[in-house]
């Protein structure tokens, strides 16, 4: 907000407000909240979750874990939601947990509203509000119009660092060579197909082809590599998923952009369910029957915090007197070329991550951003590098990054001090507690 410019109405008064309300937004608020403070939570979605609900990633990264991540688990296996998927050579034991999507946003609302949490859905947390060089709340906006929160502390866990940026806090966005940023996805869900008459994978892929060719089916301009001619459907019981169609130069800041990717990739989904109802044996009776609500998103801004995370620090298990949050997921960056992508090879996965038995350690440092005080960052968009990134965005790691920011938001708040003048070692004292990875 420009300097003496009108504040609008203020609608609340908090100790922390959290905007964005996925995986570290909620854990943010959650540990807050559990902490005794006042806190408000708010989202442009319709549910909690961030891209578990919105674009239904329903595969939670093998990861030490922690202590939020692990209740939700136990509570998602008690409703039978949640299944261990166990892969010893690629990924580290535990294993990757799949979950129910829907579950997993019910689950994280129900200990919200047990931590005492606020919660404001569709609700778009717009810029920061400074008062003294400090922040002291946020302009939100959502149907009741446009307010002001007062907080004593905010926690951006935007994902794309909005508020943050709003703030004057300096931040990076994609390659620091030639601003490429990871792929981002797009996928539809398809109904009423007979799967068991369906052509072979490698006949349909021709058929595709050929539509792609004579202009039945118009590729959105962003999808690259094969699924430019030749789209790849996962077959589930009769139903088939246009399975994660990968798309390069999209920046998520830029709503023009992201739009009009979303608006061809539907218009293709709109042109694919056409052709396989007139041109694909078992696809008669296709019907289109699901978007994500929103794009999938892998990479974003990234703030300059008080500390980097590197490639190197997680390839040698570096380990911090402020380490907040233990990580050991691979360099799992979906890079358009030059850069590497899925399909990671074994050989890869084994080679761009902590030793076996070994992790690294994410330092509070990388939540503070170099200015202004009263603001915490959470979630993918903390300070890391670009390879960095591919490794600490998966879901695990941002619950307990949230987790870390929220409580020390609360101790910040209860010692009367901003957050960067918070003692980063007793803050990994307690939020590791007694769990180990
Ligand atoms: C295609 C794809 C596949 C993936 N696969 C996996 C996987 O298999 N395993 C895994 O562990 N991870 C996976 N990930 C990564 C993971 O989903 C994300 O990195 C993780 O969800 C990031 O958590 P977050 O809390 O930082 O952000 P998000 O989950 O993006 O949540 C951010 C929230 O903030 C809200 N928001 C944003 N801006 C505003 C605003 N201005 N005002 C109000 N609300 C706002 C959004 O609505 C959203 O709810 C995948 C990601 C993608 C895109």
């Amino acid at each position: 907000m420009a300097a003496g410019e009108l504040p609008p109405p203020v609608c609340g008064e908090y100790d922390v407000v959290v905007c964005g309300a996925g995986p570290a937004g909620a854990a943010a608020a959650i540990a807050a909240g559990r902490l005794g403070r006042r806190v408000l939570l708010a989202d442009m979605q319709s549910q909690v979750g961030g891209l578990i609900a919105s674009y239904g990633i329903g595969t939670f990264g093998d990861s030490p874990g922690g202590p939020i991540f692990d209740e939700l688990i136990e509570r998602l296996q008690a409703i039978g939601a949640a299944h261990l998927l166990e892969n010893p050579e690629r990924y580290y034991p535990p294993g990757r947990w799949r979950c129910g999507t829907a579950a997993t946003s019910a689950v994280l609302l129900e200990m919200l509203r047990e931590a005492g949490v606020e919660l404001l859905l569709m609700t778009v947390a717009e810029s920061a509000w400074l008062a003294d060089g400090a922040v002291a709340g946020v302009t939100i906006v959502n149907k009741a119009g446009r307010s002001l929160v007062r907080a004593r502390v905010v926690i951006d866990c935007t994902a794309d660092a909005d508020i943050a940026a709003s703030a004057g806090t300096p931040f990076v966005q994609g390659d620091p060579e030639d601003g490429r940023i990871q792929q981002s996805a797009f996928r539809a869900g398809i109904e009423g197909v007979d799967a068991g008459r369906l052509p072979p994978p490698q006949e349909l892929e021709a058929l595709c082809r050929a539509a792609v060719a004579s202009g039945q089916i118009t590729p959105p301009d962003a999808i690259f590599g094969i699924h430019a001619e030749c789209f790849p459907f996962s077959r589930q019981s009769g139903a088939l998923e246009l399975g994660a169609w990968e798309l390069r130069g999209i920046d998520p800041t830029d709503p023009c952009q992201t739009t009009e990717a979303l608006a061809q990739c539907q218009l293709a989904a709109l042109q694919i369910v056409r052709f396989l109802r007139e041109r694909v044996p078992g696809g008669e009776s296709a019907r289109l029957t699901r978007f994500p609500a929103a794009p999938g998103t892998r990479e974003s801004r990234r703030i300059v915090g008080r500390y980097t995370v590197t490639r190197e620090d997680v390839l040698s298990g570096a380990k911090f007197d402020d380490g907040v949050t233990p990580a050991w997921f691979f360099l799992d960056l979906h890079d358009p070329p030059p850069g590497t992508s899925t399909p990671f090879a074994l050989e890869f996965v084994q080679q761009n991550r902590p030793r076996p038995g070994d992790w690294y350690e994410i330092p509070y440092r990388c939540l503070l951003p170099i200015e202004p005080p009263g603001l915490l960052v959470a979630g993918r968009c903390i300070s890391c590098d670009r390879p960095a990134q591919g490794s600490l965005r998966v879901i695990p790691t941002c619950i307990f990054l949230g987790h870390a920011a929220g409580t020390a938001a609360a101790r910040a708040i209860e010692a009367d001090v901003h957050p960067h003048e918070l003692d980063g070692v007793a803050l990994k004292r307690e939020v590791m507690g007694d769990w180990r990875p």
